[in-house]
């Protein structure tokens, strides 16, 4: 069963300034893909805390894709792509496919009169320098940054960059066609009560989780609506019908 997990890298992330609105994305996508989440991080644009945070995923025995975003950028602040090298073992190399492509979008830009220099700079070079041996290499059809993919101690490491457009155009054109086609998504039901006290639905909960322990049951109270969801999710769509069955008719609402 593949289970995933997101690292969110970017300073204003963890500052507070930006909403970490790829990592929601991926996880409703991934879900639906049959590549659920076990967890999300978000660490700043520090090298050593993004290595040891790979670290982190690639020794955890339930983790079989890891989904990095963020600090593929043109600045000296962006730095997930030397971490990931150090990370892996790899040394950072230019990738010439994408440097090429900077080159004639650098030349591009510059006919156009939105450059002075067809030259690359350093910063558009920075963007083609990533780890040795990929396992892929994204084209990524809206932006300079490629993304890529490795492969270590059995697991899947996808880099994609932050922006978000370009982030969700390699996820669902590069991505899900070619390496999340193999999974099956949970089924999820979901029942709502209307000014239903959530505290009165723990025994049925408890019950529950004995008696289905393959199906997940939770309870999330929106005080806007005054409505309580009671959410159920599993693999085999039987046994959540049948634990939905139970809720209906035993619902204490
Ligand atoms: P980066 O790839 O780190 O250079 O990110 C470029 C831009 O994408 C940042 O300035 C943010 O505005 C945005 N961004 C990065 N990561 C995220 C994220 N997890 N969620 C939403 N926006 C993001
Ligand atoms: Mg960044």
């Amino acid at each position: 069963m593949p289970i995933s997990s997101i690292v969110a890298i970017g300073d204003e992330l963890v500052g507070g300034f930006t909403l970490d609105t790829n990592s929601h994305w991926m996880a409703e996508r991934l879900r639906l893909l049959g590549y659920p989440l076990k967890r999300v991080t978000q660490i700043r644009d520090k090298p050593r805390e993004i290595i040891d945070q790979v670290a982190r995923e690639l020794d955890d025995p339930d983790v079989t894709d890891v989904f990095l975003s963020g600090g593929l950028g043109p600045t000296p602040d962006d730095r997930t792509f030397a971490a990931l090298a150090e990370a892996l073992g790899k040394e950072l190399i230019i990738w010439e496919e994408t440097r090429a492509r900077i080159e004639r979008r650098v030349q591009r830009m510059h006919s156009m009169g939105l450059l002075e220099s067809p030259e690359l700079t350093e910063g558009n070079l920075r963007m083609a320098r990533i780890p040795a041996d990929p396992a892929h290499v994204f084209k990524n059809r809206r932006g300079m940054a490629p993304g890529a993919i490795y492969k270590a101690k059995g697991k899947r490491i996808f880099v994609m960059p932050g922006v978000p457009m370009e982030m969700k155009g390699i996820f669902t054109e590069e991505i899900e066609p070619e390496f999340l086609s193999a999974g099956s998504a949970a089924t999820v039901r979901e029942l709502r009560f209307t000014f239903a006290v959530e505290a009165r639905f723990y025994p049925l909960m408890r019950e529950l989780e004995e008696s289905y322990p393959d199906v997940s049951v939770g309870s999330y109270p929106n005080f806007e609506t005054k409505e309580l969801v009671i959410r159920v999710l599993g693999g085999d769509p039987k046994r959540v019908e049948e634990a939905l069955e139970v809720i209906r008719k035993r619902a204490p609402a």
